[in-house]
């Protein structure tokens, strides 16, 4: 395992991030699906769906990840399948009524919209931004969103080729083929890249959940550093190492699956996140993680 860079120390002026929570909706995850042992009593959780708002003081806005559409009956039809038999959704809330409850304006304050990675509680409905936000994905994910096996080419698909304005979505760069420089290890891990060049925030590649699936550090402006973990861990168990990633028999096919699609990396993933928190003293937030939730969602207002 490679040594630990040590995270910046703040420049004089150093530009922070004012970060702000969006609701995003709720999943019932069954437990099964992503850890072993579950030490709990129930077979079911209801998570969060949480994405986020950086505003950066050079007045740049970025929402990281969209979460649910409301409409699901119009994400693709395999996704809408899943959702009616599998997982249960609640969205009384989305990305969108979150940004204009906190006087943001998603038809034109918003610059840019990064999506951790393309599952669709991830990807919500990103054409409800005006039309000069641009979008970005993780190095991979574009071969899963624009290659021959995305939907409607292949119509049991979960990723929609249509999800993006083609000309508006960027993919970022994959390590090994990016310009010299642009990836860097920081922190525990082999590749992250200094998006402002401010060193506000860095996008992590954060490989094993699905390709493409990026994480982000974030300056936040009380000081300390926050980390965006995305789907790196389903629950917090998994972080602080008392339950492993699962395998389950997916009922439909009878194939091992796992919430992963690379299991090894996932894990060793994992294991970084976990030493970005032990020896950086990183404050850590899963994507889905129900008991951060309950005591801090009250912590990042949109509302300055
Ligand atoms: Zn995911």
């Amino acid at each position: 395992m490679s040594d630990f860079i040590p995270l910046p120390e703040p420049s004089s002026n150093q530009p922070t991030i004012q970060l702000s929570r969006l609701e995003g909706g709720y999943l019932h995850l069954p437990s099964d699906l992503f850890m072993t042992p579950n030490t709990t009593n129930t077979t079911h959780f209801r998570v969060p769906d949480m994405c986020w708002l950086l505003r950066h003081p050079s007045g740049k806005s970025m929402v990281f990840d969209l979460g649910m559409r409301k409409d699901i009956e119009n994400f693709t039809p395999g996704v809408y399948k899943r959702l009616q038999e599998l997982i249960k959704s609640e969205i009384p809330e989305d990305v969108f009524d979150s940004l204009r409850a906190g006087g943001v304006d998603p038809q034109k304050d918003i610059d840019l919209c990064l999506l951790s990675h393309i599952h669709y509680d991830h990807c919500g409905d990103p054409s409800k931004f005006g039309p000069n936000t641009q979008f970005m994905v993780g190095p991979g994910a574009g071969k899963l969103l624009w290659g021959e096996n995305a939907y409607p080419v292949d119509k049991h698909s979960h990723f929609d080729s249509k999800l993006l304005p083609r000309d508006r979505a960027k993919e970022l760069p994959i390590p090994g083929e990016a310009p010299e420089g642009y990836w860097k290890p920081l922190g525990p891990f082999p590749e992250a890249h200094d998006f402002f060049g401010d060193s506000s925030v860095f996008i992590v590649n954060a490989p094993g959940h699905l390709p493409g699936h990026v994480n982000l550090l974030v300056r936040e402006r009380s000081g300390g550093w926050i980390y965006l973990a995305g789907d790196t861990a389903h629950h917090s168990d998994l972080l602080d190492g008392k339950a492993e990633v699962s395998t389950y028999t997916d009922a439909a096919t009878g194939c091992l699956k796992c919430a992963h699609s690379d299991k090894e990396a996932a894990e060793t993933h994992i294991k970084r996140v976990r030493r970005l928190r032990d020896e950086g003293g990183v404050e850590i937030i899963l994507h889905h993680d129900m008991n951060w939730f309950e005591k801090n969602k009250n912590r990042f207002p949109v509302s300055s």
